[in-house]
């Protein structure tokens, strides 16, 4: 589903990918770890196709990224092509970027009839399920102001999901949040986790959660994935010892 091999990404003299490489099979679960300003941003902002890469190739759902076919040869994307492949992969972020303009469903349902093409009136059907789901069915007209950031999260999420995406990308989506609204957040998640096939890729410093919802936990350390592990494994006997004194600093 998704796959990096040999990518290579550079800001200025600053190599933050050294030829990684690793996959994610569908409907997987990983979690990617590591020091603060390792990389682990950079990887889902590639993948969101917000930076380009300056090696390797990545594919998602079987595509590059950077480059489409077009008469039988490889020639680089065009704006077009990166458009309908960023349709498959949602993202909520640290900070939850709502629109803060409009109410919690038109903040859910704006994507969906713009790019996908949805009525007014079924973008409004889903986003109530998904409004639901997310445990805000009754804060559909409030507007994200009125919000806890617990709140404004899960619409977040619950924007990300009325796309219908195959990949979401996961980024530090609770370190923004006080303590006590982590847990809400987090359970949310699980559960759509469990109850759909979507592919996760998620960059979190919460390793209960990394532990409980990961199939795979990747330990990523100057520019490349040192460990990758089954999260009972690499929590209880990480092979690496920069995993072990990662997992000392911060558990
Ligand atoms: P954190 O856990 O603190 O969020 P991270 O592992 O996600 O860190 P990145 O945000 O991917 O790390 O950043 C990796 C490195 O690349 C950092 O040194 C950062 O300063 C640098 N970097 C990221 N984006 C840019 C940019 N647009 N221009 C220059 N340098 C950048």
């Amino acid at each position: 589903m998704i796959q990096f091999d040999r990518v290579v990404k550079k800001f200025g003299d600053h190599v933050v990918l050294r030829e990684l490489n690793f996959s994610v099979k569908p409907g997987e679960f990983v979690t990617l770890i590591g020091p603060s300003g390792s990389g682990k941003t950079t990887i889902l902002r590639l993948l969101m196709t917000l930076e380009q890469v300056d090696g390797g190739t990545i594919q998602v759902c079987g595509d590059y990224l950077s480059h489409m076919q077009r008469g039988g040869r490889f020639v680089p994307a065009d704006e077009r092509y990166l458009r309908a492949r960023r349709k498959r992969i949602g993202m909520v972020f640290q900070q939850f970027n709502l629109f803060p303009n409009m109410n919690v469903l038109q903040n859910v349902t704006e994507a969906p009839v713009r790019s996908l093409g949805l009525s007014k009136a079924d973008a409004a059907e889903r986003a109530r399920d998904l409004l639901d789901m997310v445990g805000l069915s009754d804060k559909v007209q409030a507007h994200p102001m009125r919000l806890s950031g617990g709140q404004q999260q899960r619409v977040a999420i619950a924007r990300a999901l009325a796309m219908r995406p195959q990949v979401l990308l996961l980024d530090e989506v609770t370190s923004a949040l006080d303590p006590e609204l982590v847990a809400g957040v987090l359970s949310v998640l699980k559960e759509i986790a469990r109850t759909t096939d979507i592919t996760f890729l998620c960059v979190t410093h919460e390793m209960q959660f990394a532990r409980d919802v990961s199939d795979r936990v990747m330990m990523f350390d100057k520019g490349q994935v040192i460990e990758d592990a089954p999260p009972e494994q690499l929590f209880t006997q990480p092979a690496h010892e920069r995993t072990r004194s990662f997992l000392h600093a911060v558990i």
